[in-house]
């Protein structure tokens, strides 16, 4: 059967797991060999134990886990031709010509930039003797499929990433567990969650924890938010509630693009309105811990479909991620979103919040 190879790449998320395990035993299933590939793409140029093939029982006990248990890594040799050349050699030594790879928008660049290339790559192992005529010939085409793992659900094209709805939860959890002490003590709270360029945890947490007010980057607040936000935090407090919430994305910015952090909401807080104020930075911990049932079952549900979709590629099909759509796992054109991702992110920079938010579509 054909050899298939599935790697985690750039940040990890909850649900890496389920999906790896997922497309190992899709894979098998469907009578292929699969293969791990350890530390992303690191461990492709490296080669040696860094491939290893797997078996039905080398992915039990990982469903439950967080994190990537085949490692991830960034990897600069990968960016060059050079690594490249590396990474294709290994690969055939273990006849592998179909890559699963769960990453965010720069490793799917990486792994359409390696299919391009791929046959310029083989005639040069070829021309060096490194690889046989044969191995030319049978390895011609390097299908991949793509999976987006992000606990920021910053990718277009899907309705969610894996590991979103587990970093959700780690977040609802703190504030759960912040509200009771800032109830006791009266006092405001700023949380600071992940977001760089998306607001999305942000704007979650804060609508299921019933945060006063939240700062997200696509929707930067007018000049005069110090006094909007002290009106707001004075009338909950005066209509009886014991505590304030205000929930910052790391990514926060105002509308000439200067950042609005923790420490600049608390500085406003305190001087304008006396009040007893706390910052809670949740960092890494969003990213631990175990998947939610939801990550699990996307995680699945994606990588059986992305398993299936490699098996299916010819030499003339478009690479695709594995999306959902709905409730539906979907294959949409990977090169597609990763532009969209990109111009996001462009209008953005353009200070185009609107279009931005347009763009990325309904989630
Ligand atoms: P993410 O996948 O989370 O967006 P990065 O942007 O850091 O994370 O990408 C992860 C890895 O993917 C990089 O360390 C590099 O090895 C590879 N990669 C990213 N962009 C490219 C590219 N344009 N060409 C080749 N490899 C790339």
């Amino acid at each position: 059967g054909k050899g298939l190879a599935v790697f985690t790449s750039g940040g990890d998320s909850q649900g890496m797991n389920a999906a790896v395990r997922a497309c190992v035993r899709m894979a098998i299933y469907l009578g292929c060999k699969a293969y791990f590939i350890r530390e992303g793409y690191q461990g492709m140029v490296d080669g040696g134990d860094n491939i290893v093939e797997a078996n039905w029982a080398s992915v039990s006990s990982i469903i439950h886990r967080g994190g990537t248990v085949i490692g991830s890594a960034r990897c600069a040799e990968f960016r060059e031709r050079a690594g490249r050349l590396k990474a294709a050699f290994n690969l055939i030594q273990k006849g592998i010509s179909n890559l699963v790879v769960i990453g965010g928008d720069g490793s799917l660049t990486g792994a359409n930039c390696f299919r391009n290339e791929w046959s310029g790559l083989l005639d040069e192992l070829l021309e060096s003797k490194k690889i046989t005529p044969e191995q030319r010939k049978k390895f011609d085409v390097l299908h991949i499929v793509g999976m987006v793992g992000s606990i920021d659900n910053d990718f277009c094209g899907t309705d969610m990433t894996i590991g979103t709805d587990s970093a959700l939860h780690r977040i609802i959890e703190a504030i759960d567990a912040i509200v009771s002490t800032a109830y006791s003590h009266q006092r405001t709270f700023i949380m600071e969650v992940m977001g760089r360029h998306c607001g999305y945890l942000a704007l979650v947490a804060g609508l299921s924890s019933e945060a006063d007010y939240i700062f997200i980057p696509e929707n930067p607040p007018r000049a005069d938010w110090p006094d909007r936000l002290c009106q707001q935090l004075s009338q909950e407090r005066n209509a009886g509630q014991r505590l304030n919430i205000i929930i910052v994305a790391e990514g926060a910015i105002d509308r000439e693009g200067n950042p609005i952090t923790a420490e600049d909401v608390k500085k406003v807080v305190v001087d304008k309105l006396q009040q007893d104020t706390r910052i809670t930075v949740l960092g890494h911990v969003q990213r631990g811990g175990n998947p939610s049932a939801f990550d699990r079952v996307l995680g699945c549900r994606m990588g059986a479909e992305a398993t299936l979709a490699l098996m299916e590629a010819t030499s003339d099909s478009v690479p695709c991620v594995v999306s959902l759509d709905g409730n539906q796992a979907v294959r949409v054109p990977l090169m597609e979103c990763v532009e969209r991702t990109k111009e996001v992110a462009q209008a953005m920079a353009e200070k185009n919040w609107e279009l931005a938010v347009k763009l990325r579509g309904r989630s």
